[in-house]
């Protein structure tokens, strides 16, 4: 499993770069996880956007989901181009406000996704736990058989989270503010938060992505180490994790 970080910064894109997207790889099929402000542009340093088989939605937030129109007007003129045949399925949870937005002529097909039971999208199975933030969003845990990812979404800490990542290779943790704030009332997670989860769980690796737009980002790995000792990075544009 490969995935390659297509956004990274917390609320607003960064300049040139872009808010939550993650593309998800095994066996030749394509899952976008979360596709936030700008995910498109850049997504296309990366796969061309005709060649996504799925997404997948953690909540309705705009930096999860602003880039969802611009990629449904990609597919229908793919489609127009004839390079692309297929609707594009788009998962949402059960609660969510976009569900009825999903679904665009030929392009993309909504589809909802009941986070009790897992769900199979492709190689990936995928496993959730509602986290704790302003709106409905959830973390999930996805596997292709050989590999397993978990990705936090947006949530303040939550004790959970240590069973849901257990034997996780990869933790891919928001961390949107440094070691001294607390984010549990904006609904998000400090370095110490996502060192914590990573180390309690035993998670491989460690990425710290969501990322503040204040301050040296560099001080969350710092802040992080002194807890976990494996190895952690900054999410980045472009950067990878895995083979596919
Ligand atoms: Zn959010
Ligand atoms: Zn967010």
């Amino acid at each position: 499993m490969k995935v390659t970080v297509v956004g990274y910064w917390g609320g607003f894109p960064g300049k040139n770069e872009a808010t939550s997207g993650y593309l998800f790889e095994s066996g030749g099929y394509h899952l976008l996880v979360d596709c936030g402000s700008a995910v498109l542009s850049q997504l296309q340093n990366y796969i061309e956007p005709e060649k996504l088989d799925a997404v997948i939605l953690s909540h309705d937030h705009h930096d999860h989901t602003a880039d969802i129109g611009p990629l449904q007007f990609a597919r229908l003129i793919a489609t127009y181009l004839g390079k692309s045949t297929t609707q594009l399925p788009i998962y949402a949870h059960q609660n969510s406000g976009l569900l009825t937005e999903l679904t665009y002529k030929q392009a993309t097909v909504g589809h909802t996704y009941y986070p009790a039971k897992s769900l199979q999208i492709g190689p990936f199975q995928i496993t959730f736990l509602l986290t704790k933030h302003p709106v409905e969003c959830y973390a999930m845990r996805i596997s292709d058989g050989k590999h397993t990812i978990v990705y936090t979404a947006d949530s303040s800490y939550k004790e959970e989270f240590v069973p849901f990542t257990k034997g996780a290779d990869l933790l891919l943790c928001e961390c949107n503010f440094y070691g001294d704030q607390d984010g549990s009332s904006a609904g998000h997670m400090n370095s110490v938060n996502a060192a914590t989860i990573a180390q309690k769980a035993g998670a491989g690796q460690l990425i710290l992505t969501h990322l503040p737009h204040y301050g040296d980002i560099n001080q969350l790995v710092t802040e992080a180490g002194e807890i976990f000792k494996g190895s952690i990075q900054l999410a980045q544009s472009g950067l990878t994790w895995g083979k596919e």
